[in-house]
């Protein structure tokens, strides 16, 4: 049924790169057979589960959005990818994104931007925009997506779906292709906070495979959800972060995030303001960081080891076909990064740039940990916007980079934090996120909340 409705209608939607129509029907067979053999299989299993294109999957296209990448078999599957297949989940396909999960939109794939379900002139958010507007599109019920800066709960909060950042080292790294390492995490995106929490539980754990994985208990989150449902959050303390709202916040949005406030308050919370000073130079710090290790990780794409190479035609050095493959293989953003980064890992810039980023990390770090002294998790908007049109802000990477404003000091903390749907702006109709942010290792904290809350 999931892959007749992707062939109705990802004609329109565009969530998909790579239907794997064979490997589906391959893995729903195996888990039939289990079931009338009487084997115990786990919860998941036979659920379809579309999953972003950043995740290797073995013997089956891995593009990371990105022409360099066209026409790359993996010869090996992600953890997540490993993980997913040993529960019995069956991943339908592999799903659009901005090109190295660079971008807010999925404009900036080499395939084609995703449309958002809601409105098709509208962007689906990014860069895991495919896994959420297959969530949307009821493609799938589940979906994997990656969030270094806001890529899982942006998406999420303009496609009206739930979308989790988990702490950093929950879920492995390994077989994820690399963009920024010290914040890239895998999460789940799902339509109902339950649903996120069992496919949670499913890819998270230590694996001796990522040297970030953490070495301790996954965290309780689907008997978390489960109690959240229940509706009772008597004497849990939730702080509004302040510096989330004011100029650049579409004012449908704040009376949505007013709105939940309330709804929290009738739940039995104990809701006040919290300030979080750092927080305002979050966002110049996410842009160096991430670029710089981007032009790190990057460099491994030099026309010899995977995928395209331009040129190669036996009259040129091996540094002229890397430069005409790195030239016609990456886009404009992909480029605009690596030379950033590049930049100001220069040794004369160094301290002036990353040193300085790396400071406000540590500041934004302490600002978390002052704010969870008094609080058990933060709100706030997931974005400052509802979906823009496609095409708004393809020409203006500030405005881009601004629709990741609340979300990107959980990744510089490396803290979980995740988008719950908070219905429509009264704006433009268009689905709105709250975003709770809870302490590492605490990702039940915020389960719990979203599932009370949803
Ligand atoms: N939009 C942010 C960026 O462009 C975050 C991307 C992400 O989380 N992968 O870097």
């Amino acid at each position: 049924a999931h892959l007749d409705r992707i062939a109705e209608t990802d004609g329109k939607v565009h969530a998909f790169l790579h239907v794997d129509t064979e490997g589906a029907l391959a893995q729903a067979r195996r888990v039939d057979e289990d079931v009338k053999a009487g084997k115990a299989v786990s919860p998941l299993a036979g659920v379809p589960l579309a999953l972003k294109d950043v995740m290797t999957t073995e013997g089956v296209p891995t593009t990371v959005g990105s022409k360099i990448l066209e026409g790359w078999l993996p010869p090996y599957d992600a953890t997540v990818t490993r993980k997913l297949k040993e529960a019995g989940v069956v991943i339908l396909g592999k799903t659009n994104m901005d090109e190295f999960a660079m971008g807010s939109s999925t404009e900036n794939s080499a395939y084609g931007p995703t449309h958002n379900p809601w409105d098709l002139d509208r962007i689906p958010g990014g860069s895991g925009g495919g896994s959420s507007a297959a969530l949307a599109a009821l493609q799938a019920p589940l979906a994997i997506g990656t969030d270094t800066g806001g890529s899982i709960r942006q998406p999420g909060a303009v496609t009206g779906t739930v979308g989790v950042k988990p702490t950093y080292g929950g879920v492995s790294r390994y077989g994820l292709v690399a963009f920024s390492s010290s914040l890239d995490q895998a999460g789940p995106c799902a339509r109902t906070v339950l649903d996120a929490a069992l496919l949670h539980e499913v890819i998270a754990g230590y694996d001796e495979m990522d040297s970030t994985s953490i070495n301790a208990p996954v965290p309780p989150v689907v008997a978390a959800a489960r109690e959240g449902l229940s509706g009772d959050l008597s004497g849990l303390r939730i702080g509004v972060v302040t510096q989330f709202s004011g100029e650049g916040y579409q004012q449908g949005v704040l009376r949505s995030f007013e709105a939940a406030v309330s709804q929290l308050k009738e739940l039995g919370a104990e809701i006040a303001d919290v300030s979080c000073p750092s927080f305002d130079h979050a966002l110049p710090a996410y842009y160096l960081i991430a670029p710089s290790e981007c032009s790190s990780n990057l460099a491994r794409f030099d026309a010899m080891r995977y995928g395209l190479r331009v040129g190669d035609d036996g009259t040129r050095s091996t540094e002229e076909v890397m430069s005409l493959t790195r030239e016609a293989g990456f886009g404009p953003e992909v480029k605009r990064r690596i030379m950033i980064g590049t930049y100001a890992l220069s040794s004369g810039y160094y301290d002036a740039y990353y040193g300085s980023a790396q400071k406000v990390r540590t500041l934004i770090t302490q600002d978390f940990a002052k704010a969870f002294e008094k609080f058990d998790v933060l709100i706030s908007p997931t974005t400052p916007t509802t979906a823009f049109k496609i095409g708004e802000r393809a020409d203006d990477p500030m405005a881009m980079y601004k629709a990741d404003l609340c979300t990107i000091p959980a990744n510089l903390a490396g803290t979980p934090a995740m988008s719950v749907p908070s219905g429509l702006s009264d704006e433009d109709g268009l689905p709105v996120g709250l975003q709770i942010m809870a302490p590492a290792l605490q990702d039940h904290r915020m389960y719990r909340v979203a599932a009370a809350y949803e």
